[in-house]
């Protein structure tokens, strides 16, 4: 066996030489507690993740040597990150805990690993895909220009570089991100100059029973606007029209409020996000059928209660099986390991199984409610210019998808990328797939769920073309 826990032959070593090579891709909440549940039951996973140290986007953890304290970075959440961080050192040796490795395509049952050390490959008999999410990113005027982030890349810039992305920041988004990061700025004594959520205050008041499946949750939420109003940055709900003026760079905000007056605010950082969007490119890739979302609008993956997927092999957990929350992630990702050990032939105890299907249905009710309270805003995309950017890879105008969508009869996704190029850059649709989609259907007075989806395409993220053309 060599450093890295491999054998000779490259291959994962099990704890005995007919376990079955069971690879979990993301080391999040979903992926950590899947492996936490395999390695009870006596197997050893190989854990692979493309960042560094395991948590995932939510228990993220600074570069060794920047740490500090889980209060600072984690606020409310911090007993739960120090207890899945301690996850991988207490496995030790019972997984084979793979970071800083890529999975950037899937072909049968081989994973395309891209390491520190080069390329690989890694052959498996069961899959468990915890890949998670991204923000869901929208066009609107002054979006591509330096200065505006993702409200994700905001607070990944506070977790892992402790930095706020500007001096006077704007804050907008369409999801309970938004007060978040909201919060997370102001603690971090950043001047946050407008806090602006493009969804209307009714849709909230409207969810509030649902949203009390989860009190503690819902509680969460609560205690966050209220310091957020406390500390001065009210978050101003039913936002229309945002716009970003500067050249070259961002140098105020624009929206109007709920009655239609106009506001500027002079900022030198926008952060702007709606909601976000299961990372489930890999799961195509493996053959996973999937299925259009009505409420988050989006394709994720079919999957039952525990998991399972269409590829008898496969297993899909947490927010890249669909958007569900970090604590949802953590149930799923040991509902579909035991799921897998069931289908291996092992015991497992069905009252526990019971438990997890009972929290998780719960979870699903708030999740729903959730989504209710955040709609997709789609008023953003109606009044969208011509002339505005949608697929910044490819410099593909709103005006060129609206033209190609109606004069050259582009009715589906893959045709329009095929006509238009959009999709066809660096993030292969990932940033620009769902707003094309959504323009698509509209230019065509479609349902968005008639137009389809990109198809999904390795490289799932950007690596060194020597591989891509191997
Ligand atoms: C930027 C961002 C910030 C967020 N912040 C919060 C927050 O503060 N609070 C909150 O409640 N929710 C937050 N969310 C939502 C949050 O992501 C989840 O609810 C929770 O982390 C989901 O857990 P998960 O295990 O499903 O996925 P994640 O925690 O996202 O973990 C997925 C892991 O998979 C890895 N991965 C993905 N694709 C590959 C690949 N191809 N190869 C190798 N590794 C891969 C990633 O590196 C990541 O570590 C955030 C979401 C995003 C996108």
């Amino acid at each position: 066996m060599n450093a890295h826990g491999h054998s000779e032959h490259g291959l994962p070593a099990g704890r005995n030489g007919d376990d079955p090579v069971i690879a979990v891709v993301g080391a999040g909440p979903a992926g950590l507690r899947a492996v936490e549940t395999l390695a009870a039951a006596g197997l050893r996973p190989v854990l692979i993740d493309e960042a560094a140290r395991p948590g995932g986007q939510i228990y993220r953890q600074p570069p060794p040597g920047a740490e500090r304290p889980a209060e600072a970075l984690y606020g409310l959440e911090a007993p739960k990150a120090r207890v899945l961080h301690a996850l991988v050192p207490a496995l030790g040796e019972s997984i084979d805990y793979r970071p800083e490795t890529l999975v950037w395509n899937i072909g049968g049952d081989r994973l395309d690993l891209k390491t520190a050390r080069g390329f690989e490959t890694l052959d498996f008999d069961r899959l468990v895909l915890a890949t998670g999410a991204m923000d869901r990113v929208l066009p609107f005027p002054g979006w591509t220009l330096p200065g505006v982030f993702t409200l994700g890349a905001a607070q990944i810039a506070l977790k892992a570089q402790g930095a706020a992305i500007g001096r006077r920041v704007a804050l907008v988004g369409a999801g309970p991100l938004l007060p978040l990061v909201v919060h997370q700025y102001l603690k971090a004594g950043a001047t946050v100059v407008a806090a602006l959520d493009v969804t209307p205050f009714g849709a909230k008041v409207a969810a509030l029973p649902g949203l009390m499946n989860e009190p503690a949750t819902l509680a969460k939420g609560l205690w966050y606007t209220a310091r957020n109003a406390l500390a001065g940055r009210r978050i101003v709900s039913g936002v229309r029209a945002i716009r970003v003026e500067g050249e070259g760079r961002v140098t105020s905000l624009v929206w109007q409020d709920a009655k239609g007056r106009e506001h500027r605010v002079a900022c030198d950082a926008v952060g702007a996000s709606f909601g976000l969007r299961s990372e489930c490119q890999l799961a195509d890739l493996a053959g996973v059928k999937l299925r259009f979302e009505p409420t988050t609008r989006q394709w994720i993956p079919e999957r039952d209660q525990s998991g399972r997927t269409s590829r008898p092999d496969v297993y899909v957990a947490g927010d890249g099986a669909g958007i569900g929350g970090a604590d949802a992630a953590e149930l799923q990702g040991e509902r579909a390991a035991l799921a897998l050990l069931q289908d291996l032939g092992r015991p497992v105890d069905a009252a526990r199984v019971a438990r997890l299907d009972a929290r998780l249905a719960r979870q699903a009710r708030f999740r729903a409610a959730l989504e209710r309270a955040y709609p997709f805003p789609a008023h953003l995309l109606a009044a969208v210019s011509d002339d505005e950017i949608v697929c910044r890879c490819e410099g593909v105008t709103v005006g060129l998808l609206r033209s190609t969508a109606t004069g050259r009869d582009a009715h589906e996704m893959n045709r329009l990328k095929a006509l238009s190029r959009i999709g066809m850059g660096r993030c292969q649709g990932r940033v620009c797939g769902q707003a094309a989609a959504e323009l698509l259907a509209a230019a065509r007075g479609a349902e968005v769920a008639t137009v389809g989806r990109l198809r999904g395409n390795p490289p799932v993220k950007p690596i060194p073309i020597r591989e891509a053309i191997r």
